[in-house]
């Protein structure tokens, strides 16, 4: 139609949003119903109780907050952070540097812990700052560090809090789907994600789970929360267990309806198993890259599956790739960010994505535009290291 607005098919292999099961991209063109019409309510319990499963816990208060995971990750902050509070903040990437504003805006005082972007939280560190300060509220890091592609030891953060009888305030929206969440037996308290990642669904929505601790926290509070929109108190009269649901906001119902396809997609692959396709295909990817001569940012044992940092070449014009792979395969990759613009790639396999087929895509198409650019990669190299890898 004139004047509509229609994209173009990509392959999304950047650091989010990752390509689309087409069953989830279906879902969002079901009949709209109303918000409070008991089979929508029927299917937000039955939301509740998938992304249980996906965050491997039993917290009752887990649902999914309507709008981005920068809405989960201020959903964390301003319910359980109150004025004057001490936060340790570990930062190693951009969006440790989100969670330091996340404390200062509730009126909290961050401990920062700073690492090189490229490696993960060091623990000597975080136990160091709770040595220092005593009676610290929440420790906050990211599991998944996006910006950099790396992993970081969330189960020993969990510990070290456990340990100094801290909050872990923790960010999967990288991790979820894609490599081991694990809320209840590494005892996280308030776990935010996101649905374009890992989950390969529309951006847009922000998995939350709050731990018993933390709810009692939530609920113990000093000081109002200062969003009302995101005060967890008021969500739950929409979205709680008791029969009666209460309007708090109008719930964007057909995202709604796609996150719980995307959750019985990944019900139905399994939890674990999807765990193992991330790895599997990183290991192919990682393979074909290696053998095209690129090298990668993070050590081996640090990588993230679904995120590769690629150091890029010298003398390549590194934004003119990714603008012909975009232009000319319907490729999108992602650039680095703050210290790491201009230095590397950052190459996605998340949910959907994180396929065969695109891995394939992806080293057939940086290998045809490298080599038309004039960098000496060895032709045909890195698809038969990769189908090496996949024959293993
Ligand atoms: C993408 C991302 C976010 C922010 O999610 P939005 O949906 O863009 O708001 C936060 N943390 C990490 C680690 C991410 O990768």
């Amino acid at each position: 139609m004139a004047g509509s607005f229609y994209p173009p098919q990509r392959t999304l292999m950047g650091p989010g949003p990752s390509d689309m099961n087409p069953r989830t991209t279906l879902a969002l063109s079901r009949p709209i119903i109303g918000h409070l019409d008991p089979l929508f309510v029927q299917m937000m319990d039955e939301i509740k109780s998938k992304l249980q499963y996906a965050f491997q816990t039993t917290n009752t208060l887990t649902l999914p907050i309507s709008g981005p995971g920068s809405a989960g990750m201020e959903a964390c902050f301003v319910n359980l952070v109150e004025p004057n509070d001490k936060v340790i903040v570990c930062q190693n990437g951009v969006f440790g540097g989100r969670m330091k504003e996340n404390v200062i805006r509730c009126g909290a005082k961050p401990i920062m812990i700073e690492d090189t972007w490229g490696t993960p939280v060091d623990l000597n560190k975080v136990e160091d700052a709770f040595k220092k300060n005593g009676d610290v509220k929440a420790v906050a890091f990211v599991q998944a560090e996006t910006s950099t592609g790396v992993q970081s030891d969330a189960k020993a953060i969990a510990d070290l809090a456990c340990k100094y009888t801290s909050l872990t305030i923790m960010d999967s929206v990288t991790s979820l789907g894609g490599t081991p969440v694990k809320v209840d037996e590494w005892s996280i308290d308030a776990v935010y994600s996101g649905t374009q990642k890992c989950l390969s669904c529309i951006p847009g929505l922000s998995p939350v789970t709050f731990s018993e601790a933390a709810q009692a926290v939530i609920v113990g509070r000093k000081t109002q929360v200062q969003s009302w929109f995101l005060d967890m108190n008021l969500i739950m009269g929409y979205w709680g267990s008791n029969a009666k649901r209460a309007y708090h906001h109008t719930a964007p119902i057909n995202p709604l309806y796609a996150l719980h396809e995307a959750l019985c997609i990944l019900e139905e692959e399994g939890l674990e198993n999807a765990w193992k396709r991330h790895q599997y295909h990183h290991e192919a990817l990682v393979a074909g890259l290696e053998a095209m001569g690129l090298s990668m940012l993070v050590k081996e044992e640090h990588r993230l599956p679904q995120l590769n940092s690629i150091k890029i070449p010298d003398g390549v014009d590194e934004a003119k790739v990714r603008n012909r792979l975009l232009n000319e395969f319907q490729l999108e990759i992602g650039a680095g960010l703050g210290p790491l613009a201009g230095k590397i790639w950052r190459i996605g396999l998340m949910g959907h994505s994180a396929s065969q087929r695109n891995v394939l895509y992806c080293l057939n198409s940086l290998e045809s535009v490298l080599l038309t650019e004039g960098v000496p990669v060895p032709s045909g190299a890195a698809i038969k290291a990769a189908l090496a890898e996949y024959q293993n």
